[in-house]
């Protein structure tokens, strides 16, 4: 492919992204294929001889799209949202042309700097406490992260580090390993399992928190647990908070965690991975605070404020222990600026050694949307949860399982849970809506968790014309469920 047919196949490409986007709704939601249906429409290897750009464009419709969930849907309402934008595609192609691979500042400054300075902006959007962001000698400050289960192991193991050196520092005769297997790590029983994960990564234990009522942890449970592990010679180290559990939308209280692990030497790290975007909303912005006990907090743009996957914003109080983690120096990854002090050498801060050129995505997005622009977005989508809550509540055959507080709703058909499985069942069996089930206090819980159609949104314009059309599609969908029953 030359220049000149790049430019024919883009804007083909384009085309064909637009026209995709604009019928989206007409195609089933779910795709109606058995495991294994793909390998049957291709070849076994890979084409000897080249095949044409047509060739390829043809098997997308009849190889991919039979097989794909269409996350962009707005009949999709399972998991949690993974809102993409136009302005975030834009960007991610000029990232994918650009093509650097920015691990530290020498290895393309403009990656580096703009995401110190974008994880501010957000920062600021968010108004985290000053300590959180890079400013231009912070101690804090931000980094992309791939996903937040990748945030929440890098704060682990952080944490795992700082703690192996504090024991040291007071036994020098403790070995890591003994250090290790006396390690204990704490979060709520209904947080993410990604953060189980990452403690059998780290290889340290970790235990579950039991939660109130309203499915958050209470300072005093982590508190009697914390106790109780010290008596028995363990050593508390890591507490993985949750704002915005994953089966509920429950938020810890971490005004009271935050002082219990900041008096025991205990990292907290907080997950608002799905509900850290709605603190851009002033009215939402209370749910966060206590952040400022907290060594780090991650959240995903990628979920819920139009910036599409990859995206998962991460702050850490101190860079020091992200930094000092996990350094190792060849001499190939050196530059002459690395010990200056300007700089921020972003390798330090992951997994990988690798990483794109994301921040371009949140630079356009914010440029595109404005705070406020951003803020509505997050506001219809909660509108659009209440109404959905209230025609729920108007049913006496339902009921509603937990608070309602942004935009997850979840809800049930009253009686046994086969009722609910039936339901859920006869509803994705369509194949016209999508949603997925959790457990609330042992019981089978429908989530719905609502979506507007962000490409909509974009068109200012055409503001009222999204939101009735999606008000309308709530009115359905909830209809659709009578149907099903
Ligand atoms: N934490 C919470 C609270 C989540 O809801 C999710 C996913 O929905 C995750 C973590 C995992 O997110 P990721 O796929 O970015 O690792």
């Amino acid at each position: 492919m030359d220049i000149a047919e790049f430019r024919r196949r883009g804007r083909e490409m384009v085309d064909f992204v637009a026209d995709y986007y604009e019928n989206i709704e007409k195609r089933p939601v779910f795709p109606d294929v058995e495991p294994g249906y793909l390998r049957s429409l291709i070849p076994s290897e890979a084409p000897v001889d080249p095949e044409t750009y047509e060739d390829i464009m043809k098997d997308v419709e009849r190889v991919i799209m039979p097989g794909v969930t269409h996350w962009q849907s707005p009949n999709f309402f399972a998991y949690f949202p993974a809102n993409s934008s136009l302005p975030a595609l834009l960007a991610d192609m000029l990232s994918g042309a650009i093509g650097c691979i920015g691990f530290t500042w020498a290895a393309s400054p403009a990656c580096t700097e703009l995401e110190t300075v974008m994880l501010d902006w957000l920062g600021k959007m968010l108004q985290l406490p000053e300590c959180f962001l890079a400013g231009t000698d912070g101690q804090g400050g931000g980094v992309i992260q791939g996903t937040a289960s990748e945030a929440t192991l890098m704060s682990l193991l952080a944490a795992r580090c700082k703690t192996v050196r504090r024991v040291q520092a007071s036994n020098s005769q403790l070995l890591e390993g003994e250090i290790f297997s006396k390690m204990m790590a704490y979060t709520s029983e209904e947080a993410h399992s990604s953060v189980e994960r990452a403690a059998q990564i780290a290889g340290v234990m970790i235990r579950k928190v039991p939660t109130d009522d309203t499915y958050a942890v209470r300072g005093e449970m982590l508190k009697k647990m914390v106790e109780m592990d010290k008596a028995a010679g363990l050593i508390p180290f890591y507490f993985c908070a949750t704002l915005g559990t994953t089966p509920s939308c429950a938020f810890d209280h971490i005004t009271e965690l935050g002082p219990i692990c900041n008096d025991e030497n205990m990292w907290m790290h907080v997950d608002a991975a799905y509900a850290g975007s709605a603190f851009v909303c002033p009215e939402f912005r209370h749910l966060l605070n206590g952040i400022e006990y907290a060594n780090s907090f991650d959240f995903n743009p990628h979920k819920w404020l139009l910036v599409n996957f990859d995206c998962s914003a991460m702050w850490v109080k101190n860079r020091a222990d992200l930094i000092g983690a996990f350094k190792v120096d060849p001499l190939y990854l050196k530059h002459e600026n690395q010990e200056s002090g300007l700089v921020t050498d972003y390798r330090h801060w992951q997994i990988p050694l690798g990483r794109r050129f994301r921040s371009l995505k949140m630079w356009f997005v914010f440029r595109l949307y404005g705070h406020k622009g951003l803020q509505s977005h997050i506001r219809h989508h909660v509108t659009l949860a209440k109404e959905f809550e209230s025609l729920v509540r108007a049913d006496k055959r339902f009921e509603i399982c937990a608070e309602v507080i942004l935009g997850l709703v979840c809800f049930r058909l009253k009686g046994e849970d086969v009722l609910s499985e039936n339901l859920l069942k006869k509803i994705n069996q369509k194949r016209e809506i999508h949603l997925v089930p959790c457990q609330l206090s042992g019981r089978f819980v429908l989530r719905f968790a609502t979506y507007l159609w962000c490409l909509i949104f974009f068109c200012v314009s055409m503001i009222q014309h999204g939101v009735s059309r999606v008000w309308l599609t709530v009115n359905e969908r909830f209809f659709y469920f009578n149907e099903c029953i």
